[in-house]
């Protein structure tokens, strides 16, 4: 396996960043997950958006154009290659002294991995999953916003190791009034009378780019599917519910805090969604 290492491919053991690093030292840099489906990267120009924009509001120079990000994505999978992978690109302040002062790095590094992934075993998607609610909050949009993918992924952690406490492969969080904002790493939607919800992003949800797929899958296919507040109680009551992401696609949630949905299987409206999104993911991309 080889890794984009700041313009060089490397051996994945050969791969590392210096302990000046800011974005180890302070969590300091942004990245993306994306994911390639037979040779085309499923929406790689919204994720390169969303990376430069995620950048931008961190001040963090990307010393690449968009055009060059782009080859090095699809040079990371030819030289690995990989038709189907998971991707992360990830952009770090770079190496400076020790001091929080971000003046002190030299310039941002960009590093590009590229391996084969499926988050959840296939028989998850046939069978759902049960998840619960954490206590840990996601953070407050008018700080610093969800929408900026930093390397910052305490509180979605604290999550995941709440959903590893309980047993179950994720949790979900939400935001200091209560609501539901999404997974540790995923969004969430509720279907109730066949309509879909999905919070918006100003509850700490980040506007996940399978979620917006999601959203246009479900008017294409005749569904009403809006941005919506909610809170457990919806969830718990709801016909359906399903996260969707990068990683985790589209995946039933038939267990919520002890709660059966539905028939306790991912229902109709789920499946048709996931069966959906399986049709655009090879075609609606960059080659
Ligand atoms: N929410 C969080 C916190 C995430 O890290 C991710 C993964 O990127 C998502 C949601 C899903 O977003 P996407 O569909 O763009 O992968």
């Amino acid at each position: 396996q080889l890794i984009y290492l700041d313009g060089d491919f490397v051996k994945k053991e050969d791969a590392k960043v210096s302990v000046y690093d800011h974005g180890f030292l302070y969590g300091d840099g942004v990245f993306e997950g994306i994911r390639a489906y037979n040779g085309n990267v499923f929406r790689l120009e919204e994720h390169l958006v969303r990376l430069y924009e995620s950048a931008k509001s961190i001040l963090l120079e990307i010393p690449y154009t968009i055009e060059e990000m782009t080859d090095v994505v699809k040079q990371t999978l030819r030289v690995n290659s990989l038709q189907s992978a998971y991707i992360r690109l990830i952009v770090s302040r770079g190496v400076g002294n020790l001091g929080i002062d971000p003046r002190s790095c030299k310039g941002a590094s960009v590093i590009a991995i590229a391996e084969p992934l499926s988050l959840f075993p296939a028989e998850l998607y046939e069978t759902g999953i049960e998840i619960v609610s954490a206590s840990s909050r996601r953070n407050r949009s008018d700080v610093l916003s969800p929408k900026t993918k930093s390397l910052n992924y305490l509180n979605n952690i604290l999550v995941k190791i709440e959903a590893n406490l309980a047993g179950v492969p994720e949790a979900l969080m939400m935001n200091a009034d209560g609501y539901v904002a999404e997974g540790s790493s995923d969004n969430i939607f509720i279907v109730k009378d066949n309509k879909l919800i999905t919070p918006p992003g100003y509850i700490g949800a980040l506007e996940g780019i399978t979620r917006n797929a999601i959203l246009e899958v479900a008017k294409e296919r005749g569904y009403e599917a809006v941005e919506g507040v909610f809170t457990r109680h919806d969830v718990y009551v709801a016909d359906e519910v399903f996260l969707t992401g990068t990683a985790a696609e589209v995946i039933g949630v038939v267990k919520v805090d002890g709660r059966v949905i539905g028939e306790g299987i991912p229902g109709k409206v789920t499946n048709d969604i996931l069966e959906g999104f399986r049709s655009i993911v090879n075609n609606d991309g960059v080659k």
